[in-house]
């Protein structure tokens, strides 16, 4: 009886013992890669990283070898190509269109503004967005969406949702939440918190002094970071507030921006939403020189969408100023598109931060890192590290050597899963079904 008690203990122990040893086989290994490390812009060269389910579990410079008995793994040979930590696009709105052409907005239903949401969300993580921070969206079309991608129901980046912005004085604006006295304003940022909102979004510019303070101190008692549509005067009391981020920041000062500085304010300037009639030329001339001319439907698409928002020069021109003297700073940038599709005002954004005078590592921190540190998951993204989730790119060309390579993408891994970058079963394409219908 004994000996039989034994031999079942055996076995019990070496039945452990495999099933440790299958749990330590990667589900997805990328070898002979360069790993770009996106803060002190090092490159890792001949490495092999280890995923197994989301997480990446091992980076070393050893080449690795498949063992017969293991059916399991997906080794994929990099062939020298880069890896760099997923791209995060933190001024999103998801179904806003500028311009509306076709004046959809006015007149679709919520489930059509959804499916248009989904697809270009989708296509977002098709150029390598594996994050959206979503600043502003309309009936909880961003919570709805960063379910359906979280359960797999449907193939998308990782959504960081806010519900409507909110404001005071937001009557005619079709996206924000009017709110009208301190408690309208509580509860508004009480019920976007409640809906599955992980930031809170004020309209600053459009507010109170007391208004603000009452929604930063709502949000923060919540534990949700607040960000603000604000220009330089309204941002400086928002800050003075405790506000973690400021988009835009039309024409802060010098002691806005060392006030950012010292209370570790991000700043997202949406350079997108600052360009003039030169810059956007200039903009054009610098991607075509780079070898990156893509299709007519894309250039004359962006071409609207950035004449749509145009500044005067003088305006561009300080806007551009005010982003070297925030880096010069030390404010920490981050990079949003404000505009659709994100799969190429994205792109366009991080490019013009280059443009606009970053150094290329810059722009790369700004949408990978800095984006990550902004919402305060450092810990789990933002980084190609151990036990961080895997979201990564892969590209054909180093960035760091010109921005424009962040379009030599050749693999995207969402959450230790590899993206279909095939076109989407959809023939048209985001430009032709709504921006240049006739
Ligand atoms: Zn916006």
């Amino acid at each position: 009886m004994n000996k039989i008690y034994f031999s079942l203990a055996i076995l019990f122990l070496s039945s452990i013992r495999f099933i440790n040893a299958q749990n330590n086989i990667s589900d997805l290994v990328l070898t002979n890669a360069i790993i770009i490390n996106n803060v002190d812009g090092t490159l890792q060269k001949s490495s092999t990283i280890q995923i197994k389910g989301n997480k990446i579990i091992k980076i070393d410079t050893n080449a690795y070898h498949l063992s017969k008995k293991n059916k399991k793994t997906k080794v994929l040979d990099l062939k020298g190509d880069y890896v760099l930590t997923g791209l995060w696009n933190n001024h999103s709105h998801l179904s806003d269109l500028l311009p509306d052409t076709n004046s959809l907005l006015e007149n679709e239903s919520a489930f059509s503004a959804a499916y248009r949401s989904a697809r270009n969300a989708a296509d977002a993580l098709k150029a390598g967005f594996t994050t959206l921070r979503v600043v502003g969206e309309q009936k909880f079309i961003d919570v709805a969406l960063k379910k359906a991608f979280d359960e797999n129901v449907l193939v998308g980046p990782r959504i960081i949702p806010s519900g409507n912005p909110i404001s005071s004085h937001g009557d005619g604006d079709w996206l924000v939440k009017s709110a009208k006295g301190l408690d309208a304003i509580k509860k508004a940022v009480e019920t976007n918190v409640e809906s599955g909102a992980e930031i809170i979004k004020i309209m600053v510019d459009r507010m109170k002094n007391e208004e603000i303070k009452v929604a930063i101190e709502t949000a923060h008692n919540l534990r949700v970071k607040v960000t603000g549509h604000a220009s330089n005067e309204k941002a400086r009391i928002a800050i003075n507030y405790g506000i973690d981020m400021i988009e835009h920041g039309y024409l802060l000062s010098d002691k806005t921006i060392q006030l950012m500085a010292d209370k570790n304010v991000f700043y997202d300037p949406t350079i997108v939403c600052n360009l003039s009639a030169d810059y956007i030329k200039e903009r054009e001339n610098r991607i075509k020189s780079a070898g990156f001319i893509s299709s007519k439907d894309v250039i004359d698409g962006r071409t609207l969408v950035a004449y749509a928002d145009e500044r005067d020069n003088t305006f561009a021109k300080k806007q551009r100023k005010i982003l070297q003297k925030a880096i010069k700073a030390g404010v920490k940038i981050t990079t949003g598109s404000d505009s659709n599709p994100i799969s190429e005002i994205g792109l366009l954004e991080i490019e013009q931060l280059v443009f606009s005078g970053l150094s290329e590592l810059d722009a790369i921190k700004a949408a990978t890192i800095n984006s990550a540190e902004a919402m305060g998951m450092q810990d789990r993204l933002g980084t190609i590290e151990v036990g961080k989730l895997a979201d990564l790119i892969v590209l054909e060309k180093n960035p760091l050597e010109n921005i424009s390579n962040i379009r030599t993408l050749k693999m995207v891994i969402k959450d230790g899963k590899l993206v279909n970058l095939e076109k989407n079963e959809g023939e048209k394409s985001f430009w032709e079904l709504y921006i240049l219908k006739k």
